[in-house]
């Protein structure tokens, strides 16, 4: 793997996301392996030209901490394009490091972590003292194996909900994104039924495929999983059976969760917040 320290010029960056008013990445890659991968196209805009995502790291350094007065009552996300607790964080420490600035100032920002690593607990002497403070766990099934094909070097489903429960046990709020739902293989009611007994909040995110990683999600089902290939590719051929199936399935999980706290974000919009 090819592991860079490059000079920031800041590490708070405006977003665009429907919940987040800002996000911080201190990383560039991430080398968990998920094969659907969006966050790919970093990989032009960084300077990594052709390198495959996941072979290459940088850590973000040099860059003055936040002053976080300025973001009073705003909503912070970490890892909206890499996972803030990928693997480098063990020795590099760089989400403790900004972590530390949220628990020293006092300031009510709104933060919140996405990730799907066990090693957030590392850090709960940190996030017991954030006020404001939520921490997302995404998985997309509970079936190891199946994580293990799409999600090659992150922790097992059964790490995550473990990671859930200590979290929660700690006093942190805590929420499940379940995603993204793979069509025909993704168990999401055994999911929410399973984080539900400790997160606060259940999320919903269908899987998209669009761009590059289309056909290679769609040549490793075919690879893995021959008998659902057919099925599965379906949902994907036309814009009207995508579109049909994933509004029957937020039907579903609606009637599911009802009297729950849930919200679905399919199509990338947001359809419902209970
Ligand atoms: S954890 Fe997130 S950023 Fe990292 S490879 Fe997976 S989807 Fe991409």
């Amino acid at each position: 793997m090819n592991i860079n320290q490059i000079k920031a010029g800041s590490i708070i960056t405006k977003s665009k996301l429907p919940d987040a008013d800002y996000v911080i990445n201190p990383y560039i890659g991430c080398n968990h392996g998920c094969i659907y991968c969006y966050a790919e196209f970093m990989s032009r805009f960084t300077g990594h030209g052709n390198e495959k995502w996941g072979d290459f790291m940088d850590i973000k350094d040099g860059y003055p901490m936040p002053r976080l007065e300025k973001f009073e009552g705003k909503s912070i996300l970490f890892g909206s394009v890499t996972d803030p607790y990928n693997p480098l964080e063990k020795k590099y420490q760089k989400t403790r490091e900004l972590l530390k600035v949220f628990a020293e100032s006092g300031v009510k920002a709104r933060a919140e972590i996405l990730t799907k690593s066990a090693l957030v607990r590392r850090d709960l002497d940190l996030l017991t003292r954030i006020p404001n403070i939520r921490v997302g766990i995404s998985l997309s099934a509970t079936d190891a194996k199946f994580a293990r094909v799409i999600e090659s070097h992150a922790p097992s489903p059964q790490e995550r909900i473990e990671t859930m429960r200590i979290l929660s046990e700690a006093g942190i709020t805590v929420y499940a994104f379940i995603s993204p739902i793979f069509p025909f293989f993704s168990d999401w009611k055994a999911v929410a039924s399973e984080a539900g007994k400790y997160a606060d909040e259940i999320c919903f995110e269908n899987l998209n495929l669009r761009g590059g990683y289309k056909k290679r999600v769609l040549d490793i089902i075919k690879e893995e999983y021959p008998e659902k290939y057919n099925d599965f590719e379906k949902i994907y051929s036309s814009k009207e059976i995508f579109q049909t199936f994933w509004e029957n399935e937020a039907k579903v999980i609606k009637k599911f969760m009802k009297g729950k706290k849930y919200k679905i974000y399919f199509f990338h919009e947001k359809i419902k917040k209970a």
